[in-house]
């Protein structure tokens, strides 16, 4: 069987040591087997085996191998959709779950980062940067929501702020969250896949789980072994595929890419992010970028709906990094890649159950990074019986995407054209 490594992005080459994992061979059976050894796996895997159950996950190729391994590091706390759209569409009492936990997620990442000694680069400070009134409107909008929610962290910073946190003339303004900020994200999944180990459970590599035969006790099968389990969890994201019909009609796989510049030396470095603080602009069609450890530039953007690779990603991602930072026209690209994340139509992520024993989290549609975290113990609390904060997920509404599969990428392309046109015009 080839085996699939990861793509040959700047945290591959930067990883801590990765050792190799085995496939699974013959027959096994556990309580719980996890498809997927992203964050939505191993945060699940780790919750789960902390209250002492037996967990197997399994990989189709390595540890981190999808989006959480080749993200922009940048730890944002809340959904994809703004939550007054959610208390409109869910009713509020539902909402308010929902808004409880919204920033959650990126304090399970520092506990886990912290109790198991996660070597990963945390830095503290996130902000969303304004590129017009009438976004830094909606930011001021925002953090009066959030506050309404107990979350009071939220600062504005007007444009000579900005200037302090970003060597740009681009922003009107942003918004800083402390409780927000960015990690090596394959060193986190590493670190993560470590700890399921330390605790007893088990992650196999290069198995991907090719059916799943459903019943009382459902049994996945891989190339060269089975898992039969008491629950399944089903974590592949938008490395899934088809593996699930009913899931795969209400998502589509998005790609977006990310460049990394050779390293900047501490003077450049430190005086065009001086806080060392990740940003993401407020498009639709969103720039997100933030300096690494060893300070290069790394600088993530663009959506492909359908998530076709594109040729020359340099090309389309430079002169993006060019318009923040023009002050780099002289930089090297060291690393360029492309990643898979999944999309729904509300851009709520996707939760629930089939039947009694399939549980699944996916399709966060963007700041997955922190969702998934908080997906992981959501998860295990069903798992464990306690399904009230799982239940405000699983009853959010999915649709299918218009189009159909044969029409949904370029019905949506339009959508997105149509949104990132009213971003270019300030309206
Ligand atoms: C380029 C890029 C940049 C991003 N930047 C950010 C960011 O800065 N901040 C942020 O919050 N979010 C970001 N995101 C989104 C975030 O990374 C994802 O939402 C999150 O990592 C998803 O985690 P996951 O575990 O659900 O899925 P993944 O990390 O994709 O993991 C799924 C895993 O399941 C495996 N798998 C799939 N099918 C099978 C199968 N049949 N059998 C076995 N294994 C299987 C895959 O190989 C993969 O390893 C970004 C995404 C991309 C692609």
């Amino acid at each position: 069987m080839p085996q699939t490594s990861y793509p040959e992005s700047y945290y591959a080459a930067s990883a801590n040591p990765v050792p190799s994992r085995p496939a699974l061979q013959g027959d096994i059976e556990t309580d719980i087997c996890i498809i997927g050894a992203g964050y939505t796996g191993l945060s699940t895997a780790l919750f789960l085996l902390e209250s002492g159950f037996k967990v197997t996950v399994l990989e189709a190729a390595r540890v981190g191998f999808g989006a959480s391994g080749r993200n922009g590091g940048q730890i944002v706390n809340s959904y994809s959709r703004d939550i007054d759209v959610i208390e409109r569409t869910v009713g509020s009492q539902q909402a308010k779950l929902l808004g409880d936990m919204a920033f959650e997620g990126g304090r399970i990442i520092r506990e886990r980062i912290a109790k198991y000694h996660i070597d990963c680069a945390l830095k503290d400070g996130g902000v969303f940067a304004a590129l017009s009134e009438k976004q830094m409107g909606h930011l001021r909008s925002q953090k009066a929501l959030w506050e309404r929610y107990g979350h009071k962290q939220l600062q504005l910073l007007g444009k000579d702020e900005m200037r302090g946190i970003v060597a740009t003339e681009q922003y009107v303004g942003g918004m800083l969250d402390m409780s927000g900020g960015h990690i090596h994200p394959l060193n986190l999944a590493l670190g993560e896949a470590a700890a399921v180990e330390s605790l007893g459970g088990v992650i196999y590599e290069q198995s991907p789980a090719l059916s799943i035969q459903r019943g009382q006790q459902p049994v996945v099968s891989t190339p060269q072994g089975r898992v039969k389990a008491k629950f399944l969890v089903v974590a592949g994201n938008a490395y899934l595929g088809n593996l699930l019909p009913e899931l795969a009609a209400k998502s589509m796989p998005c790609g977006t890419q990310v460049i990394t510049t050779e390293p900047l030396g501490d003077e450049l470095a430190a005086s065009l992010l001086p806080q060392d603080y990740c940003v993401e602009d407020c498009n639709y069609l969103l720039d997100y970028y933030r300096l690494s450890e060893d300070k290069r530039l790394i600088f993530g953007g663009g959506v492909v709906y359908g998530a076709r690779d594109p040729a020359n990603i340099e090309a389309i991602i430079r002169p993006k990094m060019l318009k923040v930072f023009p002050q780099l026209a002289n930089v090297k690209i060291d690393y360029a890649w492309t990643g898979n994340f999944l999309l729904t139509l509300s851009r709520l992520p996707q939760v629930g159950r089939l039947g009694d024993n399939i549980y699944y989290s996916q399709g966060c549609s963007g700041h997955g990074v922190t969702y998934t975290h908080l997906a992981g113990k959501v998860l295990a609390e069903a798992l464990r019986g306690q399904a009230e904060r799982f239940d405000a997920f699983a009853t959010l509404p999915h649709y299918p995407f218009p189009g159909g599969n044969l029409l949904r990428v370029p019905f949506t392309a339009m959508g997105a054209w149509y949104y990132s046109l009213r971003d270019k015009l300030g309206i």
